[in-house]
């Protein structure tokens, strides 16, 4: 298996080639022309989940609301995190969304326009301004195709359908990956002064989700590996409306747009959770809604009866045209998934795991944390993968394309600054070559009795069993040991395809070990944090606890077990108040 070549050297190697990894690179490349630029993805990058982005981005162009502000913008957007935001972070946030929106329109990204040719703007849950940007109900599409396009002009060398396997840190300095070709099997050191992880979600730990099958949060189990601590993991956002059964995302932009959520008793039962936003109240709240109906028995059965898995999501009233020209992808998903034609039947509709606001610690420059106080040298991150944070704990819809973006940029900026600094990175190729062909070898070997799907079938059962919408200690802490088991079970697990060409077998039971891992960091966190807050809901303590824990969790894995320590969360602009919708 080991190659001739053994390690190829960059300025920046990039992993991930969805938005934020795009636009960071893109950044590079504008200020630093010269830098040679790795950009690895295990998919193609427009196969990054990026593309399935459909709602929009946020920014305060006053376009349709003249009255709308970037400090409005920040307010909702740090109540809309339960006040756990870092609120330095969240103003960047919004003083820079109406730039790189601009910059996009400029880099030629087809929004959906105004009469008057502006940008459209449409409302969205736990905004209190209509501020969303979009393209049609496909904005990530729109999006991500330019920057790649845009890319391809730069001297960046893509490495698509390259999978990481290891990030190579030493000495508190990240050197370069270990990546393997999955078309040939071939495994390489990519060395570089600066890496840049840009990696995606985990929403593949869970049973149900709206999350592509590649989000199986490998930058954060390789993090994890590399000693450094992940943040806020406990904080796992469940979008209100997952297609039922598929648990495929209909998005917000369908409330924004003015649909109606309806139980088994054709009640708009928002009324009882968020009088005052409705439908549009942030996805914590909803999701915890549409759970309670179904658990009290108002959710519908297929055959339309009460007591059922699902709400309804209406959108009736809107009548054909509107639907058909604001939100046409999910006329068709609901369509061709659930059989449901929108226009004349509401569409089955509960909860789905959809966005991690937690991730790797990170600097308002994308630089990453060795631990509360150290930064790690030449490691940044940025987009979903980072917690820098924005979200604290809860996003709201429509602000993460834009932290991706907006914090791509910064990130690429601050690494173009850094690089004539940052020292040369020295490694023995050799001992990480060898580490990871040793690794392929034994999976290759090890003759168990599990089948992949089994296994990872389980680990998502007992995450979306045991750590769900609704949380407490005796239900997690059985969560946990039922993971050990599951952890043990991995030495058991058989692959039939030993073939080094397209094996798609190794490549899943990579992404298997770090669902392990990232599963018991959540878990973990999940069980330290004794309160309420966003999206991490315990039943034996449903109340904010600002005194105990208005803090980040930082949780630093290791083959012992995992330590908690805690960041302070930065308020600047809005003390904490109670939360009211
Ligand atoms: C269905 C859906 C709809 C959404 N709609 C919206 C919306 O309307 N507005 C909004 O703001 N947000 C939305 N979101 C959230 C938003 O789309 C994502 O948070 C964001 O696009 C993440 O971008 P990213 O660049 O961080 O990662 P991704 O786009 O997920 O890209 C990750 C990249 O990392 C690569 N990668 C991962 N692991 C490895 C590895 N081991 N080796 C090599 N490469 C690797 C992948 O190949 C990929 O290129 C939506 C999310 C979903 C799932």
């Amino acid at each position: 298996m080991l190659n001739k070549r053994t390690m190829q050297d960059f300025g920046v190697v990039i992993v991930g080639g969805g938005l934020a990894g795009c636009r960071a690179a893109l950044e590079i490349c504008r200020l630093a022309p010269e830098t040679p630029i790795a950009l690895v993805s295990k998919t193609h990058p427009i196969r990054s989940h990026s593309v399935a982005a459909q709602g929009g981005i946020a920014a305060t162009l006053k376009n349709v609301d003249t009255e709308d502000s970037w400090e409005s913008h920040a307010f909702d957007t740090v109540k809309g995190s339960d006040f756990l935001a870092d609120q330095d972070a969240v103003a960047i946030l919004a003083q820079e969304a109406p730039s790189v929106v601009i910059d996009l329109e400029h880099l030629g990204v087809l929004f959906s326009r105004l009469p008057d040719g502006r940008i459209a703007q449409r409302p969205f849950g736990g905004h209190t301004h209509p501020r969303t940007c979009y393209a049609a109900d496909k904005t990530g599409h729109a999006i991500l195709h330019e920057l790649y396009c845009n890319l391809l002009k730069y001297n960046v060398t893509f490495f698509s359908e390259w999978y990481v396997l290891r990030l190579i840190v030493e000495d508190q300095q990240a050197k370069g990956v270990v990546a393997y070709h999955i078309e040939t099997g071939q495994l390489d050191i990519l060395r570089a002064p600066a890496i840049l992880f840009a990696t995606g979600g985990y929403g593949r730990v869970f049973n149900t989700t709206s999350n592509d099958f590649a989000s199986t949060g490998d930058g954060l189990g390789m993090t994890a590996r590399a000693g450094l601590p992940l943040e806020d993991m406990e904080f796992v956002q469940f979008h209100p409306t997952g297609l039922y059964p598929a648990g495929v995302l209909i998005s917000e932009a369908v409330r924004g747009e003015g649909a109606y959520l309806l139980n088994a008793e054709g009640e708009r039962f928002m009324a009882r959770y968020a009088p005052s936003r409705m439908e549009l109240a942030p996805r914590d709240i909803t999701s915890r809604a549409i759970a309670i109906e179904i658990r009290e028995g108002r959710g519908i059965h297929s055959d339309g009866s009460a007591g059922g898995p699902f709400v309804y999501l209406d959108v009736r009233h809107l009548g054909r045209e509107k639907i058909m020209n604001r939100i046409p992808f999910c006329w068709e998903e609901a369509h061709r998934l659930a059989g449901v034609d929108a226009v004349v039947e509401p569409i089955p509709v509960r909860p789905t795991v959809h966005y991690s606001m937690g991730g790797i610690p990170v600097n308002l420059n994308g630089q990453v944390r060795a631990n509360a106080t150290e930064m790690v040298t030449g490691f940044y991150a940025a987009g979903e993968c980072a917690c820098v944070s924005v979200h604290g704990a809860n996003r709201l819809g429509s602000n993460s394309l834009l932290e991706c973006v907006v914090y791509g940029r910064r990130t690429g900026a601050a690494i173009a600054k850094d690089l004539p600094s940052l020292p040369r990175p020295q490694l023995d190729p050799q001992f990480y070559l060898q580490a990871a062909a040793r690794e392929i070898q034994h999976l290759f070997d090890q003759g168990g009795d599990l089948r992949i799907a089994q296994l990872r079938r389980q680990v998502q059962d007992c995450m979306t069993q045991y750590c769900g919408v609704f949380r407490t200690a005796d239900f997690m802490e059985r969560g946990l040991a039922e993971l050990q088991r599951l952890k043990a079970a991995y030495g058991r697990v058989r692959l039939d395809d030993r073939q080094r060409y397209w094996n798609t077998e190794l490549i899943e039971a990579f992404e298997l070990a770090n669902l392990l891992i990232v599963a018991e960091v959540i878990l973990r966190s999940a069980l330290s944090r004794q309160e309420s807050r966003g999206a991490h809901f315990r039943e034996d303590y449903p109340q904010r606890d600002d005194v105990n824990y208005l803090r980040h969790t930082l949780a630093t894995y290791d083959s012992d077990g995992i330590r908690i320590d805690y960041l302070p969360v930065t308020i600047t602009l809005f003390p904490p108040q109670e939360r009211n919708y």
